[in-house]
């Protein structure tokens, strides 16, 4: 059984091995992003707010909780808009 995941962008079809680590995307698209990013008039919230690219996974369980805390936090903190 071959899972092959593809880079998120349909115009691009390169699969991408170490696709959970990227975003979402394939090394090159990434890089791209990534580039973007560095020049400091896009930032990872906005590319995934887009759809061009995945939230960071985190492989950390305190991390997911730390996030989930948060979103909480914010939701009640925020009450009524
Ligand atoms: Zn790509």
């Amino acid at each position: 059984m071959t899972i092959e995941k593809k880079c998120m962008i349909p115009e691009c079809n390169r699969p991408s091995a170490a696709i959970r680590e990227m975003r979402g995307l394939c090394m090159v698209c990434y890089n791209r992003a990534k580039a973007k990013v560095a020049t400091g008039d896009m930032t990872w919230e906005v590319l995934v707010e887009l759809g061009l690219c995945l939230p960071n996974k985190t492989t950390s369980p305190f991390d997911d909780a730390y996030s989930r805390a948060i979103d909480d936090l914010e939701l009640e903190g925020t009450g009524s808009d």
